[in-house]
């Protein structure tokens, strides 16, 4: 719920609030704004019933948060949150693009492509040491050898990494190595990994499941933040549809419907979302069109030689020439293109 304090509350009385709410084992949220100091209390409705701070003298509200979803709600923080993989910031007009391979396959590809990334503006990494992948026999990453790699590039280049963790007992790893954890469609309800990285600081890119609604998604994403770690975004990379022409149907809807409930940064896989590269740059550009916080693609020295996704890897020039219509589109936008700091 959210409760709304009369002006010139003092800050004692605040703290007293807060205290009172964590005594009832609800979680206090404290969002001081411009002209009131709005609180929060979240958890177990039961018990929030009973909280009864309308009574309370300093207290001019009180609401209840509708949506299902709280912490990740617009309810609770009307404000757009900014989340930083590194030093790079996503969201509240910080647009940011994360490119590189589906797969970190080895030391000379990855240097090559972050050399591709950052020379075109790239501000951030990617690439799975650890592969979920849907074949058992397909290949499945370096694993820790990946991570290392990882880690070395992006010291060599400057930019950050972002790396999928599959499995709760690789997070240590993944924290030791990367910037920022990604977690996969396939694993956008495992709630045990999801309550891990909530107790964690780094950055969680969560990808939208491929059957999963945009609630969902949205309460996969609670999770994460119910357990303390508010540095969330939410990634839409294509649903299961009818349609096979393309590998998933990107939801182009779901970029400004979650925008205007979630205060979390959005952005968009067009690679996975389409499977084709001849369509990563029009739904790219489509995404941040309808208000996308940044995109993550894939891109391939050589996507022949590609152990996984080469059909949807971008070649190091059309990542290029992507890279120069985003800088064109964001001043029409009121975006700011963030682009690497030179190593
Ligand atoms: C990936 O980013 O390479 C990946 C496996 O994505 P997703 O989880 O969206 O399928
Ligand atoms: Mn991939």
């Amino acid at each position: 719920m959210i409760i709304v304090l009369k002006p010139g509350t003092e800050d004692e009385t605040v703290q007293e609030i807060l205290d009172h709410i964590s005594e009832c084992g609800l979680k206090p949220l404290h969002l001081p704004g411009k002209e009131r100091v709005v609180l929060g209390a979240i958890g177990d409705e039961r018990v929030l019933g009973q909280l009864h701070l309308e009574n309370h003298p300093d207290v001019e509200e009180v609401k209840p948060v509708l949506a299902p979803y709280k912490m990740v709600s617009r309810e609770v923080r009307p404000s757009d949150s900014i989340v930083k993989i590194g030093d790079v910031p996503i969201g509240n007009g910080y647009f940011s693009v994360i490119a590189g391979p589906c797969a970190v396959e080895s030391l000379e590809g990855m240097q090559q492509a972050a050399r591709a990334v950052a020379s075109a503006g790239g501000a951030a990494l990617r690439g799975g040491a650890f592969k979920p992948r849907t074949s058992p026999y397909s290949f499945q990453g370096l694993g820790l050898e990946g991570l290392k790699i990882l880690q070395q590039v992006s010291a060599e280049s400057g930019l950050p990494t972002v790396t999928e963790v599959v499995d709760v007992s690789d997070i240590e790893a993944v924290e030791e190595y990367a910037d920022a954890f990604q977690v996969g469609a396939r694993n956008m309800q495992n709630f045990r990994l999801l309550r891990e990285l909530g107790a964690r600081k780094k950055p969680v890119l969560l990808k939208r499941g491929m059957a999963a609604t945009v609630e969902d998604l949205l309460m996969a994403a609670e999770y994460v933040l119910s357990e303390g770690n508010e540095n969330v975004i939410l990634c839409e990379r294509g649903i299961r549809t009818f349609e096979t022409a393309t590998r998933n149907t990107l939801d182009l809807n779901a970029i400004p419907f979650i925008k205007q409930r979630s205060h979390l940064p959005v952005i968009v896989d067009p690679s996975h979302g389409t499977g084709l590269r001849e369509l990563v740059e029009p739904i790219a550009l489509a995404a941040a069109a309808a208000g996308a916080d940044g995109l993550i693609i894939e891109i391939h020295p050589d996507p022949v030689a590609a152990m996984s996704d080469g059909r949807q890897s971008l070649y190091p020039e059309q990542f290029g020439k992507l890279m120069g219509k985003l800088e064109m589109l964001m001043p029409v936008l009121g975006r700011k293109l963030i682009t690497p700091v030179p190593a």
